[in-house]
């Protein structure tokens, strides 16, 4: 097996890399660092959890250590582009981890904050920039800064960028950067659209995969129950009570369904948080600080939002919601396992849903376990009640507030009122659709 003293990667960074606590390379790291560390244009298919930022990161700290320069006014010496502000504040943050023996700047530019700051940034310089796309093609329209001196050009989650309709912002910016530069690129998945934009930006790749394409995380537990869209809640609810949970993400197709949920967990006395592209920059760091610092066990998020949320420690993915596009499946439960550890996948299938994990399952092949809903689950049981005793919720729930007590709704098909007067068949749909 490969050690990080086998790479010989420049002492700083060793250190660094001890002082983080990495005892052996993950595998593309052992793979992809030789070949960044050559000179080699690079196509790296992993997925998040991987290790992949360090497996670009320790090389080009290599790199930036090895050849020290002055900081090149009004541009950047390394180039990462990222498709969420949250993702590239982590890689910021990883390049400043790793390199925190070494002299250098690392810089941030992303949206949804004032851009005088990033002006401001650009005027001296960085040795990493790492940028969100819009938002840096908006500081070149401004004349605020140029890639002329972009000697490493890194890309990483691709697929996102494609889905997240960056594709025009990428096309933009290929021509304004150097010809003579090293490009690494990353991707979890590697569809035409991928491979026909690495093309664009390669020159004759290595190529390291450290999972095939579209295969899910091996290490996660995959389990689905199927369930009515009403009584989602509830069974997100019981699942919350049961299992082990150190940290859970909870997956919503919309963010109007993110709020929805996070408004009953909040109801029933779980804190939880939502994040997603409605919520301001200091909402978002304030609902990942509380979910790191665990304080909040739960984030409930949109699929874009949850993109660069690296968090150790993560013991679950909930899928509240099943994504209809089938990669997004990949992503999601790459949130947890990450890095060595285990992890579970819970997905909540509604009829409607059934088709789109028919897609998952022919993408991941694999085929999660069917779980038994709990018995003498009723809609209109008490949130905050343990774990269902009896049919109709019967008992005083415990800690229920007077607001909280389930109300009698018309309902069809079930006997009794429905949890917060919704009904899985009287009441409105509580979840999916799109808002
Ligand atoms: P990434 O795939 O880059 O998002 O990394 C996933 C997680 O793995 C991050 O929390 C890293 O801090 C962690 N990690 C990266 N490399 C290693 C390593 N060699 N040993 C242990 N943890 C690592």
């Amino acid at each position: 097996m490969t050690k990080f003293s086998d790479l010989s990667l420049a002492a700083p960074l060793v250190e660094a890399i001890e002082a983080t606590g990495y005892t052996t390379p993950t595998p593309i790291q052992s793979q992809a660092i030789p070949l960044v560390l050559q000179g080699r244009d690079l196509l790296g298919i992993a997925q998040t959890g991987t290790g992949k930022t360090a497996a670009f990161a320790l090389p080009i700290l290599d790199r930036l250590s090895r050849a020290p320069g002055p900081l090149p006014r009004m541009s950047t010496r390394v180039l990462v582009l990222a498709p969420t502000r949250e993702l590239a504040g982590q890689i910021a943050q990883s390049f400043k981890t790793y390199g925190q023996f070494l002299k250098l700047s690392v810089g941030t530019v992303f949206g949804g904050v004032t851009i005088n700051r990033h002006i401001k940034q650009m005027q001296r310089g960085t040795d990493v920039l790492v940028a969100t796309p819009g938002r840096l093609l908006d500081l070149i329209d401004r004349k605020a800064m140029n890639l002329d001196n972009v000697e490493v050009l890194v890309l990483d989650e691709a697929d996102q960028m494609l889905d997240l309709g960056f594709i025009h912002a990428l096309r933009r910016i290929v021509p304004l950067l150097p010809r003579r530069r090293q490009t690494l690129f990353f991707s979890a998945t590697m569809p035409p659209a991928i491979a026909q934009l690495a093309a664009q930006f390669l020159n004759d790749p290595a190529k390291v995969s450290v999972a095939p394409p579209s295969t899910t995380a091996e290490r996660v537990l995959q389990q689905a129950y199927f369930v009515t869209a009403g009584e989602k809640q509830d069974l997100l609810h019981h699942v919350l009570r049961t299992e082990e949970i150190d940290r859970v993400l909870v997956f919503t197709r919309t963010k109007h369904g993110a709020d929805r949920v996070v408004k009953k967990l909040e109801a029933s006395g779980f804190k939880s948080a939502a994040i997603h592209g409605n919520k301001s920059q200091p909402q978002r760091e304030k609902a990942l600080a509380a979910f790191k610092s665990g304080y909040n066990k739960v984030l409930v998020a949109t699929d874009i939002a949850a993109r660069g949320v690296d968090v150790p420690g993560v013991s679950h993915v909930i899928n509240f919601e099943i994504p209809n596009v089938a990669e997004q499946y990949v992503h999601r439960i790459g949130r947890t396992a990450r890095a060595g550890a285990d992890g579970k996948s819970i997905s909540f299938v509604a009829g409607d849903e059934r088709p789109y994990m028919r897609d998952i399952e022919k993408l991941t092949r694999q085929k999660p376990v069917l779980l038994d809903l709990p018995e003498g689950m009723t809609v209109q049981r008490a949130p905050s009640e343990v774990p269902p005793a009896g049919k109709n919720g019967a008992g005083k729930p415990a800690g229920a507030k007077p607001g909280n007590r389930p109300r009698r709704v018309r309902s069809k098909g079930r006997p009794g009122g429905a949890n917060h007067g919704q009904g899985a068949h009287g009441g409105r749909r509580q979840s999916g659709g799109a808002a």
